[in-house]
């Protein structure tokens, strides 16, 4: 299928934009076609977020066994997880394994950014570029920019006066920096920031959590793998695939069975059997709760049931004076952000070198040479993390100049509204697809990536045979 009319510019059938989970999995699809492909990668290697997000305690909230590609069955059968919940160095080595089992190193261009990406009307195909120079030309475009991949670093007043090490979760460093004995300072408690403050707190001399808005957290209940469980749930692939296919998140294990789903109300059971079942969940660990009944997120009084539920549990957890309160998620429905993965989260505030500040009531007013100002008063640190976030969803996408039919702007029709199909493909842009991107389920990356990637096969065959 390669054009081989244009020598003076590469000519390829696809570009693959990125080199996580979803790009990976597609450059191995696209050689499967036996098409050229070329994908270019920003990091110095492969895994995404995998690679960049190298913090003390990464690591996945699926189960390693289901958080793993399927499109091969000796895959999965050979490599072996070594815990139930993969950290971040363990996820990292698998899809370094994938890229070196599938041969897929030889398409990848690490340390190389796109910066754009023009269609071309006359020849139906995109002028990709990069900041490393190169200029390539290829048949389809595939977006697997990452929907987490543009790290957030809100603006603070005086951050430049700071003398101590400024962090970055999003961007650990590759030589971890010694923490041990520091007076350690975590700005955000989202998914990350919970798993950072969980895991140093018992490392350093003094740790200042610094909390905007309180994360719902549950136990995941984390362990060394059991040989004989991984046995178990390998024996089942074939089952455990359908039930991912079918599921509601692309998550289907707890205990050892597979969830169906769910079809009955919170409402419709009684307290006691409501009860059974959350406690059946949080027994189990990770994030089963979304598939616990039909209604948690789409009736208010259903979700309230989850919301009781888990501040109850809170509260028996903590016994610092105050401390729950604050930890007390408040202002939005439970499962409406991600339940963050706690390992003893909530009973890490009940340690004495560990304080939570509530910014809401004490916002941090500016850094200073030797910490920050919240409140009324000066915090002394040797250290900060920005557990701050990202530009979620269009973030990566929007910074590449991606013009379609008649010059218009990606960035400017992303700014005025989400992908109008199934989140992969836009109007105006013309055999240009998105993985994982805004619009697309917030399911499984693992699963999501292999059902779009089929998707798009499926697609691009259609419009060959109608000539489209
Ligand atoms: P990514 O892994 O984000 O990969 C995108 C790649 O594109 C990046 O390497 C980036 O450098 C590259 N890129 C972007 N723009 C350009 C450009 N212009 N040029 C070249 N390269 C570019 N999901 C879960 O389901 N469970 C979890 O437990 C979970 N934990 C997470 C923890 C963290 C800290 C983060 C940040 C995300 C987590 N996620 C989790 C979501 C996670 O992003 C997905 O699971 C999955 O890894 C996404 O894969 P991806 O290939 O779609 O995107």
């Amino acid at each position: 299928m390669a054009d081989s009319s244009k020598a003076s510019v590469a000519q390829f059938d696809a570009v693959v934009i990125g080199a996580g989970v979803s790009g990976l999995h597609f450059i191995h699809l696209a050689r499967q076609r036996g098409w050229t492909v070329q994908c270019y990668e920003a990091g110095s290697g492969v895994g995404g977020t995998w690679y960049w997000n190298r913090y003390p305690g990464c690591r996945v909230d699926i189960e390693s066994l289901e958080y793993s590609y399927s499109f091969s069955e000796e895959l999965h059968r050979d490599w072996e997880w070594t815990e139930r919940f993969a950290a971040q160095p363990e996820l990292e080595r698998y899809l370094n394994h994938v890229a070196d089992r599938f041969s897929l190193r030889p398409h990848i261009r690490l340390d190389t950014r796109v910066t754009a990406a023009h269609f071309d009307e006359a020849s139906s195909r995109w002028t990709v570029r990069t900041d490393a120079g190169d200029v390539v030309s290829a048949r389809f475009l595939i977006s697997a920019t990452g929907f987490h991949s543009t790290p957030v670093l809100p603006e603070f007043e005086g951050l430049d006066l700071f003398r101590g090490l400024k962090l970055q979760t999003a961007l650990w460093p590759q030589e971890r920096p010694e923490l041990a004995g520091k007076r350690v300072g975590v700005i955000g408690t989202g998914a990350s920031g919970v798993q950072v403050i969980q895991t140093l707190a018992p490392q350093v001399a003094r740790l200042t959590v610094f909390q905007r808005t309180a994360a719902y957290s549950v136990p995941q209940q984390n362990c060394a793998m059991d040989p004989q469980y991984q046995a178990s749930i390998k024996s089942r692939f074939s089952e455990m695939r359908r039930a991912l296919s079918q599921s509601f998140a692309g998550t289907v294990i707890v205990h050892s069975r597979f969830d169906t789903p769910a079809t009955r109300s919170a409402l419709a059971v009684s307290e006691d059997e409501r009860r059974r079942e959350f406690e059946d969940r949080w027994a189990s660990g990770g994030l089963s709760f979304y598939n616990a009944f039909s209604d948690l997120l789409v009736d208010e009084k259903a979700n309230a049931t989850l919301d009781e539920f888990l501040k109850e549990k809170l509260r028996s957890r903590v016994r610092k004076p105050g401390v729950a309160e604050k930890l007390t998620p408040r202002g939005y429905p439970v499962l409406t952000r991600r339940l963050a993965n706690d390992n003893g989260y909530a009973e890490t505030f009940d340690r004495d070198n560990v304080e939570l500040v509530d910014v809401t009531a004490e916002p941090i007013r500016h850094f200073t040479a030797n910490g920050l100002v919240v409140g009324e008063r000066e915090i002394e640190l040797d250290v900060i993390i920005f557990a701050t976030g990202f530009d979620m969803g269009t973030g990566a996408l929007a910074r590449i100049d991606i013009r379609g039919r008649s010059g218009r702007s990606l960035e400017a029709d992303l700014a005025q509204g989400g992908w109008p199909h199934l989140g992969m493909m836009a109007t105006g842009y013309p055999n240009l697809f998105v993985m994982n991107g805004v619009g697309a389920p917030f399911y499984n990356p693992m699963v999501l990536c292999e059902q779009q990637g089929q998707w798009i096969l499926r697609c691009i065959d259609q419009m060959q045979q109608r000539g489209a």
